[in-house]
């Protein structure tokens, strides 16, 4: 479930004041007796040194004392753990969460500001928690990224380039028929719907061939495309047939592109085996004529089993529901987290009537918030819990993504949103060591870009997390950051809250 917001002005305003430069800048860090948590040596956790130097990592030493290199800033890390950058592989950085598009597109005069203020926090929020490389799936505004991009301090940034919808199909579906084509200009043509599509667009434009091309020179690592009727108000919407997504598959095998399919059925995830994807990119909430039982059927268990054997990477995205579940939790938003990562304007904003505008789209009838609540708790979520858990069971590829947001809700927000998945995926059944894996060299596999990042070693960039506590040990550890370096850019925790002292 996710619909794309679309960030269209504001953005000039937003200049390079984000970054604290109190942090002074050395080519060498010896960070010194620490505990080495790295995805490629678990089995033989030690006390160790990592020398950084110029941006990368130099040196790892575990079990040695060795004098401090010359001209190096030593950072102790006694006591505590470090760990490579985390990575999110599913977030949407255009749409503002809790914000309804027309609001983030439209010349309101109070607004702007809040949107500004918003996008100016949201790679220090990443930051905040920890996650130091994103991957955004969908690009429907490049100046957001672009301005991400120049951000002072921010995550590495990857994309997927424009997604692949079918023609007339989600989520092109969700925005009016004059403007969807411009929106989603990378659409792939469907001669059934030709009587729909504006004629500047020629079928020859439009193929999967000439689609992953352009996702490929845009400079996208991977392709995003769709299988889904849709749901609320768009329903039986057109989807993308065996024959297409076979020319996409050959497409992004020949341009070494990541394949990943936004599927969260039954019959979308078997579509999304079937086809051969890279990714699925979202778990199983929506078990279509077996969403009555309260066991995982034997049926969905053999696709299941498909999945773990065909090593497909696996989004589990528990916090799609969740997001949703949080408009019904009188809780949510004074979690003390809400004000680290969102500035006080948005806050403000949610806490009104106005805010809350979303809860009504979600609402069924006059039910009480206790009921909705149980009524996710029993439904969507359970589905989604059991099917990752299953997974955990055996071993499956999981990769660390959280959809973030996965609508226009404020139940996703930037990092926050990260540290809740883990909480998830947790409580669903993964253990923490699939979690880190999950976070770290699975979506460094996953995307190719395993030689820069996803593990503490040499060569590699220094993206690096320093925590009180060992993740291995409680999930809760990923809310224990101290420091967080990108490319060797050393960053204490405390100032990249929203609510931080500038
Ligand atoms: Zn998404």
């Amino acid at each position: 479930m996710k619909l794309l917001a679309v960030v269209f002005t504001l953005l000039s305003a937003v200049t390079g004041l984000a970054g604290s430069t109190a942090d002074s800048q050395v080519s060498r860090t010896w960070i010194t007796d620490v505990t080495i948590i790295s995805p490629e040596n678990l089995s033989h956790i030690e006390v160790g040194n990592v020398l950084i130097e110029g941006g990368r990592i130099a040196r790892v030493e575990r079990r040695k004392r060795s004098k401090t290199p010359a001209g190096a800033r030593v950072v102790s890390g006694k006591g505590q753990f470090l760990i490579p950058g985390l990575i999110d592989s599913h977030v949407h950085l255009a749409a503002v969460p809790g914000v309804p598009y027309e609001v983030s597109l439209g010349p309101d005069a109070a607004k702007p500001v809040m949107i500004q203020e918003y996008l100016k926090q949201l790679p220090r929020s990443y930051l905040y928690f920890g996650y130091t490389t994103l991957v955004d799936l969908a690009v429907v505004d490049h100046r957001v990224l672009e301005e991400f991009r120049k951000a002072p301090l921010h995550p590495d940034l990857y994309d997927c380039g424009e997604s692949l919808p079918i023609a007339n199909g989600y989520p092109m579906s969700f925005a009016p028929p004059a403007t969807r084509f411009q929106l989603f200009p990378n659409f792939i043509y469907d001669p059934k719907q030709a009587s729909s599509i504006p004629a500047e667009y020629k079928p020859q434009d439009h193929t999967p061939a000439v689609a992953v091309a352009r996702v490929k020179n845009s400079g996208g690592i991977c392709v995003k495309t769709y299988f889904e009727h849709g749901f609320g108000r768009d329903r039986n919407l057109p989807v993308i047939s065996s024959g297409t997504v076979a020319e996409i598959r050959k497409a992004a095998t020949q341009t070494g592109l990541t394949l990943m399919m936004h599927a969260n059925s039954f019959e979308a995830q078997k579509f999304a085996v079937d086809a051969g994807v890279d990714v699925i990119a979202h778990g199983m909430w929506n078990w279509g004529s077996f969403e009555g039982q309260s066991e995982l059927p034997a049926e969905i268990k053999s696709l299941l089993d498909r999945i773990v054997d065909k090593k497909t990477g696996y989004q589990a995205t528990i916090q799609v529901m969740g997001g949703l579940r949080a408009y019904f939790d009188p809780q949510y938003l004074t979690m003390p987290a809400i004000p680290q990562v969102i500035p006080a304007r948005m806050l403000e904003w949610f806490n009104s009537p106005e805010g809350k505008w979303f809860k009504k789209e979600i609402s069924e009838g006059d039910a009480p918030d206790a009921a909705m609540l149980e009524g996710f708790d029993r439904g969507p979520l359970r589905r989604v819990r059991q099917v990752a858990g299953y997974l955990a069971s055996k071993d499956a590829n999981f990769l660390f993504g959280t959809d973030t947001p996965s609508a226009p809700i404020y139940g996703n927000l930037p990092g926050l949103n990260g540290y809740l998945e883990m909480q998830q995926l947790k409580s669903a059944g993964l253990s923490l060591e699939q979690i880190f894996r999950a976070a770290t060299i699975n979506n460094a596999r996953e995307f190719k870009i395993d030689s820069l990042v996803g593990t503490i070693e040499p060569g590699k960039a220094a993206n690096l997390v320093l925590l009180k506590k060992s993740p291995l040990e409680n999930v809760d550890a990923y809310d224990s950051i101290v420091t967080i370096w990108v490319h060797g850019k050393q960053i204490s925790r405390d100032g990249l809250a929203a609510n931080a002292d500038k």
